[in-house]
């Protein structure tokens, strides 16, 4: 297949639906570990169309869902600080911290800035010479590529006013830590396609061999994701669990070397600060010492109050994917699009957000 047509085909998805429903013969259960997938899922109602025995369930791969209220709350505090300016992308303004969102803190008189990109930070870090400019710096190896660059860019230029809070996120750890936690007697795994188109397929080759977890790295239409699950219901049912990508036309097995370079050359593992999970180490980005003049973290002194968690949101146990958005009792009632309590509410790659708009109930 060449075009992205041919991807939503409906009669090729039959015939592939088909297939599995051949090939799976025992309750087999299945994460799309990615946010993006969850969506394209949720949208085109693969779920409804899979046979019985095939669970999809969904995991913690949605970086604005994943960031701590902690985190969020170092954002906000930030934004506080006299003469700062702070840039993010547009998905994290509504998403509650502690105390506040940074949609909130805005409407408190913060300066606080949408961004598409981190060129548009370092833009607006060019355009206010007498202001620090701090860029939230979430995401997954698919974003911390770019955001070492900025920094790169911002040292080669002589920015001196521009600043990363980072709280970039790694995968293959993660996937470790949820598999380690036991709660979820996982089959096989639908590895994120933005993140390997970075990191290759190779990182994820320690989860058939240590834990006997299949795994396909997968793209994002629905005839992506329906080819996925055949090749993990396949590895499953002959007991052959190995890596496979069926999304060859983004992905290779050692992933994008520049990219790779570019974020060896910023940044050092680090632990990270996943809702719903908490301090997992060496599954974050740091920004090495060489660089920690860009470091929000190192350059400027704030305090904190305790950080508090929303009473009654379940999205941690939903990015662990051991609940469902329709197990939590705020859903569609305390809790909507427009007054979100939780981020999985809130984000374009959230479950209930998907959940809210796919399903009826
Ligand atoms: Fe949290 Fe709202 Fe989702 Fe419930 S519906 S888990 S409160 S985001």
């Amino acid at each position: 297949m060449k075009y992205i047509d041919e991807f939503r085909d409906v009669e090729l998805a039959k015939k592939v639906v088909g297939r599995i429903e051949q090939l799976s013969t025992r309750p087999t259960r299945l994460m799309e570990f990615c946010g993006g997938h969850t969506v394209s899922i949720m949208r085109s109602g693969l779920r409804q169309l899979l046979p019985p025995t095939v669970e999809m369930l969904s995991g913690p791969g949605c970086p604005v869902c994943v960031t701590a209220n902690a985190d969020i709350d170092k954002a906000i505090a930030l934004a506080g600080l006299p003469d700062v300016i702070v840039t993010t992308f547009g998905d994290m303004m509504k998403v509650p911290g502690s105390y506040a969102s940074l949609q909130q803190a805005r409407a408190a008189e913060a300066d606080i800035r949408i961004v598409y990109s981190t060129q548009d930070a370092l833009q607006i870090a060019k355009d206010n010479p007498s202001q620090s400019v701090i860029f939230i710096g979430i995401g997954f190896e698919t974003t911390a590529p770019t955001i070492a660059a900025s920094i790169l860019q911002a040292e080669s230029e002589k920015i001196k006013n521009y600043y990363v809070l980072c709280l970039s996120k790694l995968c293959p750890p993660i996937m470790k830590a949820l598999l380690d936690l036991g709660e979820l007697k996982l089959d096989g795994i639908i590895c994120p396609g933005h993140v390997s188109v970075i990191i290759g397929s190779r990182p994820y080759a320690f989860i058939p061999r240590d834990y006997g977890v299949a795994c396909v790295v997968s793209g994002f239409e629905p005839l992506d994701i329906l080819m996925s699950v055949e090749m993990l219901v396949k590895q499953i049912e002959t007991g052959k669990p190995k890596v496979e990508i069926a999304y060859r036309r983004g992905v290779n097995p050692q992933g994008n070397k520049i990219a790779l370079e570019l974020m060896d050359r910023v940044f050092e593992i680090g632990s990270a600060d996943w809702r719903g999970i908490g301090v997992v180490p060496a599954s974050g980005l740091k920004i090495k010492k060489q660089f920690e003049r860009f470091d929000a973290e190192k350059a400027f002194a704030i305090t904190l109050e305790p950080v508090r968690e929303a009473k009654g949101c379940i999205c941690g146990a939903i990015l662990r994917g051991v609940k469902t958005p329709l197990d939590c009792k705020l859903f569609r009632k305390a809790c909507t699009p427009e007054h979100p309590v939780g981020p999985c509410m809130v984000s374009s790659e959230g479950s209930c957000a998907a959940y809210n708009q796919y399903e009826s109930v």
